[in-house]
């Protein structure tokens, strides 16, 4: 897959969220877009999963423009936005059906659910109602749906608001693997989250990229 961002900006009313992006993903990569609250990446997340439109560039997904009505990259999408919602009532496994369902996994959907959750390490809480996890096995969950239908590119944005240190480094283990054929990408406002998994950091501020490169290249605190 190839993504390339070819002078993407987006205005909301009077904010400029995203100014003049230029941007090409190969996969693989394994991608981290690091920057403060407010620096436009949840909106250039939203644009990649084809939410938003940007208000003038053009996304183009393996030389096809992307625009609203295009369906194709939402069968080899993932996506795990900062404000998921669970059913807590239901359990780990009650939810992924669900979601399986809501996605149009039908053929072999018993096989892409429990991939899913052993992917994510939630074999042992499958059968649990998940009222009765943790804030990471949450984390996983969202995790685990996304990753329902194996998707090529996988975006994850925030996933470790409101983790414990603990839980946000077995995060940080459960994408370490499996980005061998994707393009997995991660959004956060804490680098340590991806500095060491990533192959390559894309720093965003007030809608401008400030650096793109290895993690080696950037200079923490920079
Ligand atoms: P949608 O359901 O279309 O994604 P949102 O929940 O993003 O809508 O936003 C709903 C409204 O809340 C928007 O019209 C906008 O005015 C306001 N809003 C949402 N997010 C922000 C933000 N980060 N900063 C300022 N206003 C926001
Ligand atoms: P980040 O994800 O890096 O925190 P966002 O993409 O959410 O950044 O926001 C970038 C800028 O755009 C912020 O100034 C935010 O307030 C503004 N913004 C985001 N969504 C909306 C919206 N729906 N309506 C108005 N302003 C928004």
């Amino acid at each position: 897959m190839e993504i390339k961002l070819e002078n993407i900006s987006k205005e909301y009313k009077n904010v400029k969220a995203l100014d003049n992006i230029n941007l090409a993903i190969n996969s693989p990569a394994m991608i981290g877009f690091v920057g403060p609250n407010g620096a436009g990446k949840s909106t250039l997340m939203k644009m990649l999963v084809g939410q938003l439109l940007p208000t003038s560039g053009n996304i183009i997904v393996d030389g096809v423009l992307l625009n609203k009505n295009e369906k194709h990259l939402k069968e080899r999408l993932g996506y795990l936005p900062q404000d998921f919602g669970l059913y807590e009532e239901l359990t780990v496994e009650e939810f992924l059906d669900y979601m399986a369902c809501l996605k149009g996994i039908n053929r072999s959907k018993r096989k892409s659910i429990d991939r899913a959750i052993s992917l994510t390490s939630l074999e042992e809480k499958r059968k649990f109602k998940i009222k009765t996890l943790s804030g990471g096995q949450k984390q996983r969950i969202g995790i685990a749906q996304a990753i329902l239908n194996n998707p090529e590119l996988l975006i994850v944005d925030e996933p470790t608001v409101g983790l414990d240190p603990e839980e946000r480094i077995k995060f940080r283990n459960l994408f370490s693997e499996g980005s061998k054929e994707k393009i997995v990408i991660l959004s956060t406002h804490i680098i340590e989250d991806v500095e060491s998994i990533c192959n390559s950091i894309i720093v965003l501020n007030k809608g401008k990229i400030l650096f793109a490169g290895e993690p080696s290249e950037l200079v923490k605190g920079a």
